[in-house]
């Protein structure tokens, strides 16, 4: 068995060591590379994945792999699940047919540029017709993978939320569409009452920089084990506990982007330093879309980056303490505004159309558009064509808004046009987990006089204790009773909202 498992390690390092280099290409890419390359990495990134491909499909490893998965009760806990989740993966690449692979690929890079054309020139009809492949294709995929009592969607989901099934999300979104919905909408018909002005001025990008530092010694991340550059859209990437990167952008016109994409980012990146090491180079480091990091746990991570954002750092008793920082690094454009403003400004309700700039009481609701409408497509319920339509439609019921044009509305996202369905509904679960974890800390560990203490350490430590460390060693479920004794529940979700907000709307 020992002779087995090392054989099956030597395969695997030679694996790694390619994905290794791919992510560092990734990250280069991302950032620093010059456009021109482009065509060139991405033949030489071809070569890499078919070596990496040759590699699990030797008959020698899909032996190995085997054998191991035939005595897998005779493992301790940690192999038994790594071999599990290597058998699932390489069970999953033999069934597809290869030609459906390839094509898969190629029609990602055809359907994001149409998405691009279509959103630029704000016309769904554009992007119609290969969306319509896109779903034919990932559907076809899918039946060759999908376990037999599954539907298509159902094995979609369970994909970037192991575990996590249909009837989880209904439950979960209907109570969301019950007990959020009217209350959202008796607070946007509310006149807010503040003055943001301030929000009109330009702020010097270097000046936003150096409180984004700032903000990575408050929370703390540990910069020794990663940095940030800026980059296009923010994301978390990471090779290693030991290299843990974020990408930011700053808007001169809107320097709060920076400031909670910074805080959610680097939630991403603590979440990463603090996996144990010895799962580096398994399955179970994965956890969600950093680089090329796999996504079987996106929920889990995703409850990590708004628990910075939203419970840490958009809580009013995080700026009582830091406020007086930003202030001093923006004096001429901050000093005449009281930070109850600047408390009311952020957490400013809106009727948004798009989903990226909404506020955290009303993102949710966006993202149900996105879940009924993914559902209701897998299920043949809804065409394609009419999805504008739907969209629209779904916007007013929850939102009280239409969006003026395709790009507002159904366009705006470019998830669909790779492929990627199922990948949503994470989003909101993962504002959800983290009422839940932060009901449970609580218990023990006071949040607010944490934050107002400035001993957020203690906040990251028991993260890092009851959820950094195990990677996905623990799938959601496991964890969530493990960590609270309970099964998931979004009624601490919807209490932490309407408790917020009633505040805001009393002030
Ligand atoms: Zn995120």
């Amino acid at each position: 068995m020992e002779k087995l498992y090392k054989k099956y390690k030597e395969f695997t390092k030679k694996s790694e060591a390619i994905l290794f280099a791919m992510r560092i290409v990734f990250w280069d890419a991302q950032t620093e590379a010059p456009k021109s390359i482009a065509s060139y990495r991405s033949e030489m990134l071809g070569e890499l994945t078919k070596q990496v491909l040759a590699i699990n499909k030797d008959p020698q490893f899909i032996r190995i792999v085997n054998s191991l998965y035939e005595k897998i009760d005779f493992l301790d806990d940690f192999h038994k699940r790594e071999i599990y989740e290597e058998k699932r993966e390489l069970d999953k690449l033999l069934k597809v047919p290869e030609d459906l692979m390839i094509k898969h690929q190629k029609l990602k890079v055809h359907a994001q540029q149409l998405w691009e054309e279509a959103r630029e020139k704000q016309d769904f009809s554009i992007f119609e017709s290969v969306l319509k492949e896109m779903i034919d294709l990932v559907k076809e995929i899918t039946s060759y993978t999908k376990e037999e009592n599954q539907t298509i969607y159902e094995a979609l989901i369970d994909d970037f939320e192991r575990g996590i099934t249909l009837k989880d999300y209904d439950k979960f979104f209907d109570q969301l569409r019950a007990d959020l919905v009217p209350f959202v909408l008796e607070v946007i018909a509310k006149e807010p009452q503040y003055n943001d002005d301030f929000m009109k001025l330009p702020y010097d990008v270097a000046r936003q920089k150096k409180f984004v530092e700032y903000l990575m010694e408050v929370l703390p991340f540990d910069t020794k084990r990663g940095g940030s550059n800026e980059g296009v859209h923010p994301f978390c990437w990471g090779t290693s506990p030991d290299d843990v990167r974020f990408t930011l952008r700053y808007l001169e016109n809107n320097f709060l982007f920076s400031i909670f994409a910074s805080t959610h980012e680097m939630g991403h990146a603590m979440h990463y330093q603090g996996v144990d090491r010895k799962y580096l180079g398994t399955p179970l480091f994965r956890i969600s879309s950093a680089g090329f990091i796999g996504l079987s746990i996106s929920g889990i991570a995703e409850s990590q980056s708004r628990f910075y954002e939203n419970i840490i750092a958009r809580s009013k008793a995080f700026w009582e303490v830091h406020y007086h920082k930003l202030q001093s690094i923006f004096k001429e454009e901050l000093q005449d505004v009281p930070m109850d403003d600047f408390y009311k400004v952020y957490n400013k309700v809106q009727q948004s159309y798009i989903r990226v700039v909404s506020d955290e009481l009303t993102y949710p609701l966006h993202i149900m558009v996105r879940y009924e409408i993914e559902k209701a497509l897998f299920n043949d319920e809804i065409e394609v064509k009419d999805l504008p339509k739907i969209w629209n439609q779904k916007m007013k019921k929850y939102l009280n808004i239409t969006p003026r044009n395709d790009s507002e509305g159904v366009l705006q996202d470019v998830h669909w046009s790779l492929g990627w369905f199922g990948y949503f509904p994470t989003y909101a679960l993962g504002g959800a987990y983290a009422s839940q974890w932060a009901n449970e800390i609580n218990k023990t560990i006071n949040i607010d006089e944490c934050i107002k203490e400035s001993k957020l350490d203690v906040i990251n430590d028991w993260l890092k204790e009851n959820i950094h460390k195990y990677g996905s060693f623990k799938l959601p479920k496991q964890l969530l009773l493990d960590v609270t004794n309970e099964e998931f529940n979004p009624k601490y979700y919807i209490e932490y909202l309407k408790r917020k907000y009633t505040e805001l709307l009393l002030k």
